[in-house]
């Protein structure tokens, strides 16, 4: 089915879709022919994206009429899912069979093709982004054929953080593992400096770590702790000068923590607990932009520090910054490619002209911690600038090259962040 596209926006509705049609396949041989026969094409997930990353100038194809087609393979560990599938309806299904993925972002309404295609993570010391799970992939290519790759197979880290550019992913197949439960606990206020001086032990004290701080001031706001197996419900001990929340919270002050999973130490399954916000509710807080940068580990703390001096700057236009950390992978565009890293993350206010005002100046200043853009949210930096940054880059290129030789699935924004240096 294919609709005249009126003004479809994204999630956080700053961007409207230039394309002039959308198509709903019904299925992978409808998808194949669509692919076959367009000039531009590209997928489109579950829209959470704040730049122009999806676009096209012809068809856009969500494959929300696709069948889940949620696949268990016990003996292999495996999942294999269509690539509109959302992480929360995975995550249920995996939970109900017995079984759990590593990691979750922050939100589990993202599809997982979409989610995969810009290295989107969630937060751990040894946690890889969600693409780092990624065993194998189907993807419709420009000529309409199928090509499917498994990890091991040449050019596969190239293929799995692919940004849209190289075909429609129609299925992905996932590492998966036993199901587990995690425990969440929120501490108030911690200390900066002992934040500073113990930001290692703070970040490896849990599976999962988040700081949210908006950078001014002498404390850091909050500390989100995920952990593994245990419950900790009767947490009351003191975290670097942070106090035990004691009722459920919201990372943005003042909002109410119900549309976020459960907290206070009350253990419970991994599904339930890895995002920060429960998929029947808006997450975040809707009203809003969002940048995030990925830097190398060792820079961490003076990354930090830098942005504590920007406070003056930053801070008036902020909702929130999150701090979390991601392991190092081999995927070729994955901001996580070759180094352990943080995430240097910020919840805007919506207003997009002063945003895009204050990226070039918050790029200059972490550009020499060699940060790495989030491929997702909005930033300034153009090809010339990101590629230095990916060791693999033209290799990338030349992949994308090789399988679409005449750029269907290329816009604007690839034009600018990746084909243009
Ligand atoms: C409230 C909120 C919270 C967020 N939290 C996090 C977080 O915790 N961590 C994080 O890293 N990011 C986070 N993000 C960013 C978000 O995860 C990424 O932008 C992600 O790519 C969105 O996935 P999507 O399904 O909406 O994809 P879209 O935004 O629709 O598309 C993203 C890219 O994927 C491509 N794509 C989509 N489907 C396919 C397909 N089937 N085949 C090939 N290419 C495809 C598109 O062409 C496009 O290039 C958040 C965003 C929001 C709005």
């Amino acid at each position: 089915m294919t609709d005249q596209l009126v003004a479809e926006r994204n999630w956080a509705g700053n961007y409207s879709y230039q394309a002039p049609q959308l198509a709903h396949p019904a299925s992978v041989e409808e998808l194949q022919g669509l692919v076959a026969g367009a000039q531009k094409v590209r997928a489109l997930g579950s829209r959470h994206s704040f730049n122009s990353i999806a676009d096209t100038a012809g068809t856009l194809v969500v494959l929300d009429q696709l069948d889940p087609g949620i696949s268990v393979d016990a003996a292999n560990m495996t999942v294999t899912v269509s690539g509109g599938t959302r992480y929360g309806t995975l995550a249920a299904e995996l939970q109900r069979q017995g079984f759990a993925l590593h990691n979750l972002a922050s939100l589990p309404h993202i599809s997982v093709a979409g989610a995969v295609s810009t290295a989107t993570h969630g937060s751990g010391d040894a946690n890889g982004n969600l693409a780092s799970a990624v065993a194998g992939l189907e993807l419709v290519t420009a000529d309409g054929s199928i090509l499917s790759v498994r990890r091991g197979d040449e050019d596969f880290d190239g293929m799995v953080v692919g940004l849209g550019a190289l075909g429609i992913v129609t299925k992905l197949t996932l590492d998966i593992q036993p199901t587990f439960d995690v425990a969440q606990n929120v501490f108030e206020n911690l200390n900066w400096d002992l934040v500073l001086e113990n930001f290692d032990q703070i970040t490896s004290s849990a599976y999962s770590v988040s700081l949210f701080t908006d950078w001014s001031g002498e404390t850091v706001g909050q500390a989100w702790l995920k952990r593994r197996g245990g419950d900790a419900a009767a947490e009351t001990s003191d975290f670097f000068g942070g106090t035990p929340a004691t009722e459920a919270r919201h990372p943005l002050p003042g909002v109410s923590g119900s549309n976020c999973t459960q907290q206070l130490g009350m253990a419970g399954p991994w599904s339930d607990r890895l995002a920060h916000f429960r998929m029947e509710f808006t997450p975040s807080q809707g009203d809003e932009l969002q940048s995030e940068y990925l830097i190398p580990r060792e820079h961490a703390v003076d990354a930090l520090r830098t942005m504590r001096r920007l406070s003056d700057v930053v801070t008036p236009l902020l909702l929130v910054g999150e701090i979390r950390t991601v392991a190092a992978d081999q995927l070729w565009l994955s901001a996580n490619y070759g180094r352990d890293g943080i995430g240097l993350h910020f919840t805007w206010r919506q207003d997009q002209p002063a945003v895009e005002a204050i990226l070039p100046l918050l790029e200059a200043e972490l550009g020499p911690f060699a940060a790495r853009p989030h491929w997702g949210k909005l930033f300034d930096a153009g090809a010339a600038v990101v590629a230095p940054l990916y060791p693999r880059f033209n290799d990338f290129i030349a992949l994308a090259e090789r399988l679409d030789p005449s750029g269907k699935f290329r816009n604007d924004f690839l034009d600018r962040t990746v084909f243009g240096s």
